[in-house]
């Protein structure tokens, strides 16, 4: 079989969430309430609960609004600074933004989307409020250092998990190595409702602070708020999809294993698994050895296999106009970014598809 005679092929980033269980509970949705305060809301966040076993989960209308308002359960003045990776999309920074505060761009270590240690001493200062870790397609970061390193220090650890639902570090989830914890549940993400979001924590004054805010300060006119609540109907499709995750993840994981298994290309290797970390499989990292990844990026699109990395064009953050003025020299990041691609991995895709993947990047030769 000649590549050429399947490159029409598309192998797409996105796969379809739909369960048996969604029409039930979303009827359930239409008879019951579709505010953000409805009974759904708070079944769907107790599901989360439990799941995670944490105390507080808190469902928003998007990623981006988990991460505002996991900053407003922080302490801050405007002009404070948030420090973050250049490594991971703009959807985190634009809210630290929004709220008045500066971007700090720090380090990755090596091969990782983890913050590097020695750079984040250097980020830190006496107006850092807040540091956020981005882990990114799913792969594990030390979380786990970076948080106790910042505990002596006094500043809150926020992790942005919207690539990393069910991500585990140290035999539990990643999200229990931060104080909050944000998500996304986009429609290209993990769990999806369409749009949508949740934030988790353990702290019970964050919390209250964090849903307060989601709700105009609980319109008492005291503490200040906006309106980023989820609505019943899409936390219906999550509570109902929520009881997919386990077997999600596991049909990710064995996808993973299965297309490791077949390929066979000195070309590249997968990005290294962090030690005691395991991967939820949202995406493969792949990491071109020797020679620059957007080839193998751009090798991997004309054969109809997408790969996210390639949305962002493989390029630091501070590259783009918005936030040249935030530059920090961050080689690490660059040169993470430049090495690597992102191949499908979701529950959609059929034998087939991995052979196909498979047959098509162990033909890869790079120029
Ligand atoms: C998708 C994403 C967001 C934004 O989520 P939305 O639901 O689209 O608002 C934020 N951070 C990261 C890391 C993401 O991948």
């Amino acid at each position: 079989m000649s590549l050429a005679a399947v490159s029409t092929r598309t192998i797409a980033q996105k796969c379809s969430h739909a369960t048996a269980d969604d029409l039930r509970e979303l009827e359930r949705a239409l008879h019951s309430g579709l505010t953000g305060t409805s009974q759904i809301v708070d079944e769907y966040e107790a599901a989360l609960a439990a799941l995670y076993g944490v105390r507080h989960v808190i469902a928003v209308s998007s990623g981006a609004a988990s991460v505002t308002a996991a900053l407003a359960g922080v302490d801050f003045h405007p002009g404070d600074e948030v420090i973050v990776a250049p490594t991971g999309p703009i959807c985190t920074v634009l809210p630290i933004l929004s709220l008045g505060l500066v971007p700090v761009f720090c380090d990755v270590a090596p091969d990782s989307f983890g913050l590097d240690p020695v750079d984040l001493r250097r980020c830190i200062s006496a107006r850092t409020c807040a540091v956020i870790e981005v882990p990114m397609w799913g792969y594990p970061i030390r979380s786990d250092a970076t948080w106790a390193y910042l505990r002596d220090a006094g500043i809150p650890l926020i992790q942005d998990l919207a690539h990393a639902h069910m991500t585990r570090l140290n035999d539990t989830w990643l999200a229990h190595h931060g104080e909050i914890s944000c998500f996304s549940t986009h429609d290209c993400k993990f769990i999806s409702t369409g749009e949508g979001g949740f934030v988790m924590t353990d702290d019970d004054e964050r919390a209250a602070r964090i849903r307060a805010y989601t709700r105009f300060g609980n319109l008492t006119g005291e503490t200040l708020g906006i309106n980023l609540k989820l609505g019943g109907l899409q936390a219906a499709l999550g509570l109902a999809r929520s009881r997919q995750l386990g077997a999600n993840l596991q049909h990710r994981q064995r996808n993973r294993e299965r297309l490791l298994g077949l390929l066979d290309n000195p070309a590249f290797r997968e990005m290294p698994v962090v030690v005691g970390g395991e991967v939820n499989a949202y995406s493969l990292l792949l990491q071109a050895v020797g020679h620059d990844g957007r080839e193998l990026v751009h090798y991997q699109q004309r054969h109809g296999i997408e790969s996210d990395i390639g949305k962002y064009d493989n390029q630091p953050l501070y590259q783009l106009p918005l936030l040249t003025r935030y530059q920090r020299d961050c080689p690490n990041a660059a040169r993470l970014l430049r090495s690597l691609t992102t191949v499908p991995l979701h529950p959609d895709l059929v034998d087939d598809d991995l052979h196909y993947i498979a047959k098509v990047l162990n033909d890869y030769s790079p120029a």
